[in-house]
């Protein structure tokens, strides 16, 4: 590793080693990772890149870590992080966003410009990049109802991918394989301030009431077909169910939130235990929707 930072020290990236997996992610748990280096350009990011490839160093793109669980072991290689790849243009209707600009920002500067179509947003703890890699969506509103194009840099090379060339399905972006998102641009409506604000505002009643406060990864399982998979969670009576710090939430039962302390280890063993329960009394498998980091 000491390679490693001395060539992103002269590449001028900036870096932060010996870094606790806990604050990358919005669960909470893990490791250290040994380094995470925050590209200032895409220009920077292409000679980091090249670098790896020739060197073979190991990394993983993360955006804010809402959607996935980090190592107890620690990742030993190289968490990247796109944060400055922030920028937010309007042309129009469209905008244009940088990966690293985080949701609830890309919807307040979108109700700012009096455009609808990315209030679902406000609620979800993620990046743009990370958002658009997920499909993030949320009561009934999502990054595929309105997404024009993404720009990715694959094997060196940057590129602009209509959303029409994406096989973008419930929570997959399609983006491809080894892929990292630089930005996105968004079709979206014009539409009154007041009025995007208040479906703000009601999306954001509806969500305190349904999904519990505290440090999680959203929604731990897929859904089955269309039901939600907390209908079959709920009828194991597991809900309030604790293994070490994690904690099956009594308020939404396909959450699991960490009540301080917890470890990835403890996640997926009681992320399992519901697996387990629902497949012995409906037959039923659940997917995770949540990923593993692996060390
Ligand atoms: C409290 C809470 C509520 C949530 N509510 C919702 C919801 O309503 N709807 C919903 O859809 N999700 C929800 N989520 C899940 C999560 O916020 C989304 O999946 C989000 O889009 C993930 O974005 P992220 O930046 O955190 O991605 P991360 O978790 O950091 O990464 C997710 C995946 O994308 C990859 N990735 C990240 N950035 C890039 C990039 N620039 N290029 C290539 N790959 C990249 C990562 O390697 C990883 O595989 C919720 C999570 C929490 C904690």
């Amino acid at each position: 590793m000491r390679r490693v930072k001395r060539e992103l020290d002269r590449l001028g990236v900036l870096l932060r080693t010996d870094v606790a997996g806990a604050s990358l992610t919005t669960f909470g748990s893990g490791g250290e990772a040994a380094v995470v280096a925050y590209p200032k350009s895409v220009s920077e990011l292409k000679a980091l890149l090249l670098f790896f490839e020739k060197e073979g160093v190991r990394y993983r793109v993360l955006g804010a870590g809402s959607n996935v669980l980090f190592p107890d072991e620690g990742y030993r290689g190289v968490i990247l992080r796109l944060d400055s790849l922030n920028a937010f243009s309007v042309v129009g209707s469209s905008v244009t966003v940088g990966a690293g600009l985080p949701m609830p920002v890309f919807a307040r500067k979108c109700r700012e410009a009096r455009l609808s179509g990315a209030e679902y947003a406000e609620g979800i703890p993620g990046k743009i990049g990370g958002a658009v890699c997920m499909n993030a969506a949320a009561f009934g509103m999502g990054v595929s109802d309105s997404l024009r194009s993404v720009d990715i840099l694959l094997d060196g090379e940057k590129m602009t991918l209509p959303s029409s060339a994406l096989k973008m399905e419930y929570h997959r972006g399609g983006i491809p394989a080894g892929a990292l998102v630089l930005s996105a641009v968004f079709d979206l409506q014009e539409g009154e301030e007041g009025h995007i604000a208040e479906k703000m505002r009601e999306l954001a009643r509806k969500r305190a009431a349904t999904q519990p406060f505290g440090r999680s990864a959203g929604s731990v399982f897929r859904r089955v077909g269309e039901k939600p998979a907390a209908l079959y969670i709920e009828e194991t009576g597991l809900k309030g169910r604790v293994v070490g710090g994690a904690e099956l939430s009594t308020k939404h039962c396909n959450f699991i939130v960490n009540r301080g302390g917890a470890k990835t280890e403890d996640f997926f063993v009681l992320a399992e235990e519901v697996r387990r329960a629902v497949k012995e009394r409906t037959g039923v498998t659940l997917e995770y929707e949540t990923e593993r980091i692996l060390c």
